[in-house]
């Protein structure tokens, strides 16, 4: 699927025609991707979506010794400023100690570029970046109005390469060109394709004789892991673990990961994702230019996802027995420790709202190691990536699937509805439904774990802890209203999803 020689990559709405306005059961949602008629769903009335501009950021600026340019004007990008500050604790944690945390800068474009062309400052903006921070390389973010306007910031790009130090990667991440905000990773993927890997220039093996083929062996049964920049280190530890565990080494890509390390990406005998939304550009293009394999169908949260995403990587090793020695081993220690918990869950009810492959699999995990019910699953998109993780909800009526990119007031009407007794997902959607009174517990965090074994056990505790105790949300609830009027809450919460076909 080489895209590498155009300087724009396709929109997953190209790519991977998923679906972004759904409201069913999973079947429905399942046979409608598949027929391709699901695609041109849409809403006639949208609250809110995201930009692929800020997803783009978080991931490029994860990555330390870099510097990300916003061409464009100051607005964009403004709610980055969230993440200054704890981008620097993530790469100390995983051992940098030397980090400053993301440095970014912006051509803070106004009306008279608009007119003129923003490249000029586009130029001095990258020059800059190389005389105050010498960075190993720099991320130049394209947005609307540069894309508008026709700078060309491949061609800026090319003009300074001989004068700068740095790698000067462009990410075409314009927010217009794309209803799926998922299109940032392939649009970073595909800048760290072009211009941070296959710089043969390099020679990283080790020069001596015995050295270089001790190091060729150790490449045989190494495994590129490939994270995301919401996963905390004590999840990367813990699948570091268990791949350790059935006798894998294990590089870790892209968030976090010094850029000149990058070169080694391709000496691994297997790129292992954890996410397919995340993942699929690179691990296909890792393949198709150096001949690497990979795992790309589960993410291992809960012990049914943890089992098929270890036993895959080992199927491709030849040590499908090492590995179900550990799985046992791991599961049987779990399914103790999980014992009186599940007691307390028998008869709890939730609600999971998140991206496609953690939806999926958290709910399952939820079911089937917890024993709690999963009255409804939201997912921002879906494309053919969701059908393993969704497999335990095939055939249910019983669960409501609702594929919304935010659209809180879809939210708002399921859960006042279906009434849960907790909430799971991201920061942003958490907030209404904690206003509505329920307790929530985020579906993700940079400092809790949630994947491997280790996972289910930390999300079990914390869900107990907080269904122990909802005293906070039950009051949050009875002081807060949401701002829709009470008829909404009346009417069928997927009124305004335009289903262009009945899937079902
Ligand atoms: S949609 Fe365009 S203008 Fe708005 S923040 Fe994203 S890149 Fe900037």
């Amino acid at each position: 699927m080489s895209y590498l020689h155009l300087k724009v990559p396709p929109t997953r709405d190209e790519r991977l025609k998923p679906c972004h306005a759904y409201g069913g059961n999973m079947d429905g949602l399942i046979h409608g991707q598949k027929e391709g008629c699901l695609t041109s769903n849409g809403r006639t009335f949208a609250q809110c979506t995201g930009c692929q501009l800020l997803l783009s950021a978080v991931m490029a600026a994860s990555i330390p010794n870099t510097v990300l340019i916003f061409h464009a004007p100051v607005g964009c990008g403004s709610c980055f400023l969230m993440f200054a500050g704890v981008t620097k604790e993530y790469q100390t944690t995983r051992g940098n100690e030397d980090s400053v945390g993301m440095i970014w800068l912006s051509t803070n474009l106004n009306e008279i570029d608009v007119i003129t062309g923003g490249e000029t400052k586009l130029e001095q903006a990258i020059i800059e970046a190389e005389e105050r921070f010498h960075p190993h390389a720099i991320f130049v973010a394209n947005t609307c109005v540069p894309a508008i306007i026709g700078d060309d910031i491949d061609n800026v790009a090319s003009r300074l390469r001989p004068q700068i130090n740095a790698k000067i990667i462009p990410l075409y991440c314009e927010g217009f060109r794309t209803r799926f905000v998922a299109t940032a990773y392939d649009i970073v993927y595909h800048g760290i394709l072009r211009f941070l890997l296959g710089d043969d220039k390099v020679d990283w093996k080790p020069q001596g004789e015995v050295e270089r083929r001790e190091y060729e062996e150790r490449c045989k049964r190494t495994v590129n892991l490939l994270n995301v920049g919401s996963m905390g280190y004590v999840d990367e530890k813990e699948l570091t673990r268990l791949l350790n565990a059935i006798g894998l080494e294990v590089n870790i890509y892209p968030c976090f990961t010094p850029p000149e390390k990058f070169v080694k990406v391709k000496d691994a005998a297997l790129s292992v994702s954890i996410c397919a939304t995340h993942d699929d550009y690179f691990v296909e293009h890792l393949k198709e230019l150096y001949g690497i394999p990979y795992v790309l169908n589960t993410i291992p949260i809960g012990t049914d996802n943890v089992r098929l995403w270890l036993l895959e990587v080992a199927d491709f090793f030849g040590i499908r027995e090492k590995a179900l020695g550990v799985i046992e081993a791991e599961e049987a220690e779990l399914r103790e420790a999980l014992k009186p918990l599940r007691t307390f869950f028998e008869g709890k009810t939730t609600f999971v709202s998140t991206g496609e492959i953690r939806a999926g699999a958290q709910a399952t995990m939820l079911e089937q190691d917890l024993g709690m019910k999963v009255l409804a699953i939201r997912t921002h998109h879906y494309d053919k990536f969701g059908d393993v993780v969704f497999d335990h909800f095939k055939g249910r009526d019983d669960v409501t699937i609702n594929v919304a990119t935010a659209q809180p007031f879809e939210q708002a009407n399921l859960l006042n509805r279906l009434k849960p007794d907790i909430f799971l997902g991201h920061t942003g959607s958490n907030v209404w439904a904690a206003k509505q009174g329920y307790p929530v517990l985020s579906i993700f965090g940079p400092v809790n774990s949630y994947m491997g074994y280790k996972g289910v056990f930390e999300v079990a505790t914390r869900l107990e802890r907080l269904l122990q105790n909802p005293e906070f949300f039950k009051t949050l609830g009875e002081t807060t209203t949401l701002p829709f009027k009470e008829h909404w809450y009346d009417e069928d919460p997927y009124s305004y999803i335009q289903q262009t076909l009945d899937a079902a």
